[in-house]
Order: C-alpha cells, then structure tokens, then sequence
C-alpha cells in the first residue's frame, strides 16, 4: 500500500483528527466542553465539527467552532454541507466562518433532505455537489479542504468507478486530503485506496476510525450510510449485553487494534469519530501508547502487537 503521510509538526509516529458534533443543549454543551478539555490535551492535529442540512443549520455549528477559536489552540475544522441552500447562502457562510477565524473546512453535499436513502435533488440555485463547493472554497479564500470518501461506496453511487470518479474530481478542485466513512475491514480499505491511486489521486486519504459506542446503534446507523459491520466485530460484543465495561473494554481493543493494522500497513493518519465522548477515545489512544500532553508514542501494549 502507498504511503499515505501528511507533513505533522510533531515527531509523533501516527497523527489523528477528532470529529465533534454541535451541541445543541445546555447540558449537552457542558458534556463536550468536558470532551474537547480532555482530548485537547493529546495534540490532534486538528478537530471538526459537523453540519446540518441547510443554511439555517449553521448557528450550532458556527457556536461551536468560534468557541474552539477563541478559547482554545486547536486547529478547528468546521463541516459545511449545501443541502437546501443557494450558492450564495453558502458563500455567505463561508465568509462568516472565515471572518470567525477558520481556516479548514470539510467540504460535503450532505445527505438529502427527506433522509438518508431518499433521493436527492440540488437546490435549484445551489452548488450541485460537493465538487463544486471545494472550487466555490478555493474561490474564496486559501482554505486547507477536506472531503469526504467512501471505502464501501456511497449508498447513492451505483459503483465504485464512479463513486471514485466524484472523489478525484474533488481531488483535481483542489481538496487537500480525503477523510474516510467509518469501516471495519482493513482489507476492504487498503483495496479501495489502491483502487483511488490507480485512478490518479494522489491526496491522503485519512481511515475514519468509529471507536463503538454501543453496537447496536452503531449497526442500525452502518446500515443506513452503507458501511458494512463484519461478523468478526459482532462476535467481540457477544454475551456482553448486559456487561456495559465489557463493552467498553471490547470496543476501545477494536479500535486500537484496526489502527495498529492500518499502521503495519503504512497509514499514518487517522480520523476518529468520537461522537462527543472522550472516555473511550482516550481509552483507544491508551492502547496506542498516545499519552496526553506528550508527543512521544510509548511501545503498544504486548497484547495489541501481534
Ligand atoms: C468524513 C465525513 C464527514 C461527514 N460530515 C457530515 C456533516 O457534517 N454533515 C452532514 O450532513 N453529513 C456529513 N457526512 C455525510 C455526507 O454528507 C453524506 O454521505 C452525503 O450523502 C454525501 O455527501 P458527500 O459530500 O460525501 O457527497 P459527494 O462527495 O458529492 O458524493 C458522495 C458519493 O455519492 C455519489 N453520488 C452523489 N450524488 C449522487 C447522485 N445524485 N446519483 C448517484 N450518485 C451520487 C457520488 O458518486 C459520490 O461518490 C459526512 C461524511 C463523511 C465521510
């Protein structure tokens, strides 16, 4: 598999991005706030935070990303769909994000209106694509894009070519880097992402690693955004329903396990869906030998190496 590194400014051997979604409760808002405090303090290169559907979406997410602006030092990512939205409201809401101080977009279509699964029709005055919202970024200003890729196809895309097609055409607009929907199958990954450089994409192209919160939300989820949950991750929660820590203890060694493999594999980078919890996410970065407020990644336990 080809390498796949980002240039870090740090000596660490992997680096990892944290994905947040907006809070929109009072008590939701202090939950994250707890999560952004204690994951901050292993250096992500950067964090997220994702959008809704619609222009008029943007205020939880704005909130968000300004207060990881202007109270923390984290390199922050704001998501940016055009769902029910003209181009010029959405260039609106770059300007407003810009002009808040960021700096990094994730630059998405977005799902459909009426739900994942449902057809999906561009605003008749709006960017058609996410293709089209990365040339729109790059027209406004000297943003650093992700976009989206799919290791297990798009449920939309009838296959793999064309789902690759929409990828390089982000990729030739000027994205900086591809960040994965969650999977499972290492093996599934690494075909894909020959597949992506036999097709001429050259930009990283960053695993999303989804630590399981609880699995049964998570395969009701999966089956939704067409990500596969193999047996061989089902079998791990086998007999633990009713033993939450066990859960826990079998969901952070999942993780922590694929990212080992797609490091022996030669991935560097890693994008996690923390799901606003940071309990199992550091529990995960434990197992990696990533110890806060330090660069140095320790020796895996004996137990993640084989
Ligand atoms: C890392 C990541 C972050 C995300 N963050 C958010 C978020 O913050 N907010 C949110 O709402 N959603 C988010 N999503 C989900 C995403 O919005 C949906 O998957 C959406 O359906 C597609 O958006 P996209 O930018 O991936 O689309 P695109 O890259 O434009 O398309 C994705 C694939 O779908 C196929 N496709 C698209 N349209 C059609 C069509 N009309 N006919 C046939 N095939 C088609 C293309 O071939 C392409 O491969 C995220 C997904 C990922 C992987």
């Amino acid at each position: 598999m080809s390498a796949n590194n980002e240039a870090r400014g740090n000596d660490r051997a992997i680096g990892f991005s944290f994905e947040f979604f907006p809070p929109k409760k009072p008590e939701a808002e202090a939950s994250w706030w707890r999560s952004v405090q204690a994951l901050s303090a292993y250096s992500p290169e950067f964090v997220s935070v994702t959008y809704g559907a619609g222009a008029t979406s943007q205020a939880p997410t704005y909130a968000a990303v300004k207060r990881l602006v202007d109270e923390t030092d984290l390199v922050t990512a704001s998501h940016l769909t055009v769902v029910k939205a003209t181009s010029g409201e959405v260039d609106d809401v770059i300007r407003r994000f810009r002009d808040a101080g960021i700096r990094r977009f994730v630059a998405l279509r977005g799902d459909p209106p009426g739900g994942i699964g449902t057809a999906y029709s561009p605003h008749p005055g709006g960017y058609s694509n996410a293709a089209a919202l990365v040339s729109a970024l790059k027209t406004i200003g000297d943003f650093d894009i992700s976009v989206s890729a799919y290791p297990e196809k798009h449920p939309e895309s009838a296959d793999r070519t064309g789902d690759i097609a929409m990828l390089k055409a982000k990729a030739d607009n000027g994205a900086d880097r591809a960040l994965t929907q969650f999977f499972f199958d290492n093996d599934v990954f690494e075909d894909y992402l020959n597949d992506v450089r036999r097709a001429g994409i050259t930009i990283p192209v960053v695993p999303g690693i989804m630590p399981i919160q609880n699995i049964k939300q998570l395969k009701n989820f999966a089956a939704r955004c067409g990500a596969n949950v193999p047996a061989f991750v089902d079998s791990r929660f086998e007999g633990l329903d009713d033993d939450l820590p066990g859960q826990f203890e079998a969901a952070a060694d999942l993780a922590a396990e694929q990212v080992l493999d797609l490091q022996r594999r030669g991935l560097s980078d890693f994008h996690f869906y923390t799901m606003n919890r940071s309990k199992l996410q550091i529990a995960v970065l434990d197992r990696l030998g990533i110890m806060p407020d330090d660069t140095q990644i320790g020796a895996a336990p004996e137990r993640l190496r084989a």
